[in-house]
């Protein structure tokens, strides 16, 4: 699992760092607000809520905000209202300083139980003649299997896995590109033109003006 950590206590973080990693966790690290919210999307983001340039509790709001990645935020002894702000600033679950790294890990498996739990996996998706089997990454188009790239497809699965909702462009980026940069909307509309081109019915993938992209239902 890809996990951010954000600890502006280098000796902590180092020490947070070598158990993440034998635990088979890939880790990224980040000592300041600004580089948290810049850094790459992960699976997790470990959050010490007390930074040296911003609140914890904005970094946190933003993150979550942009995505639904799994964010575990650190507080400090006795910080009662800083934990209930990060629950409510989005934080899916805290760990209060000083804590074990058994706790640490119950609490990551935890959290993404629960994230798995949360959006059930979905095999297969079909809307008109059109049928997308997540699993098998598979796309049939009036019973005929159409070939299309690995991020047309991952774009479609992106839209396939919430049918009829409005995913945002930003959402787009982070999971099919990894990347919250902007300048990556033109990659997105080009790879959403030749999908609908493939689908051979514009329709399938509609526009949300302003926001991003939905896949049709019936
Ligand atoms: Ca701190």
């Amino acid at each position: 699992m890809q996990v951010l950590l954000v600890e502006d206590d280098l000796r902590v973080a180092a020490a947070l760092e070598t158990a993440l990693r034998q635990h088979g966790h890939e880790v990224t690290r980040a000592s300041t607000a600004a580089e948290a919210l810049a850094a790459a999307p992960v699976d997790l983001v470990l959050l010490d809520l007390g930074l040296p340039d911003r609140d914890g509790i904005e970094v946190c709001r933003e993150l979550r905000a942009r995505s639904e990645v799994a964010i575990i935020a650190v507080t400090a002894r006795g910080e009662e209202r800083e934990r209930v702000l990060g629950l409510r600033s989005g934080a899916d679950d805290y760990i209060t300083k000083p804590f074990g790294l058994a706790e640490l890990q119950a609490r990551i498996e935890a959290v993404m139980r629960r994230a798995m739990r949360a959006t059930p996996s979905r095999p297969s998706v079909r809307v008109g003649g059109l049928e997308v089997d997540l699993d098998a990454r598979r796309v049939m188009v009036a019973g005929r299997e159409i070939t299309l790239t690995r991020k047309e497809f991952e774009l479609l699965a992106a839209l396939a896995r919430r049918p009829g909702h409005a995913v945002t462009r930003e959402q787009l980026l982070a999971e099919v590109w990894r990347t919250t940069w902007r300048g990556s909307l033109h990659t997105l509309e080009v790879h959403v033109a030749s999908l609908r081109s493939k689908l051979g019915d514009p329709s399938y993938v509609q526009t949300v003006r302003g926001v991003g992209y939905r896949l049709r239902t019936e």
